[in-house]
């Protein structure tokens, strides 16, 4: 079954955590929303947590 919740596609360089939404534009800066399915910002994601911290690398 495919999920309806969609996700800002721009949320990580927008705010700080995955912006859902239903709509099709990001509640929150009005970015385009993209469909979350399949899931990689899945809050249990075991990758996630690699992935922020790749970043976190990245950006220091
Ligand atoms: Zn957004």
């Amino acid at each position: 079954m495919k999920s309806d919740i969609r996700i800002c596609a721009a949320w990580e360089d927008e705010h700080d955590r995955p912006v859902y939404t239903l709509g099709e534009t990001c509640p929150a800066c009005d970015g385009p929303a993209v469909n979350s399915a399949p899931a990689p910002f899945d809050p249990a994601d075991p990758y996630g947590e690699y992935r922020r911290r790749a970043r976190r690398r990245a950006e220091e």
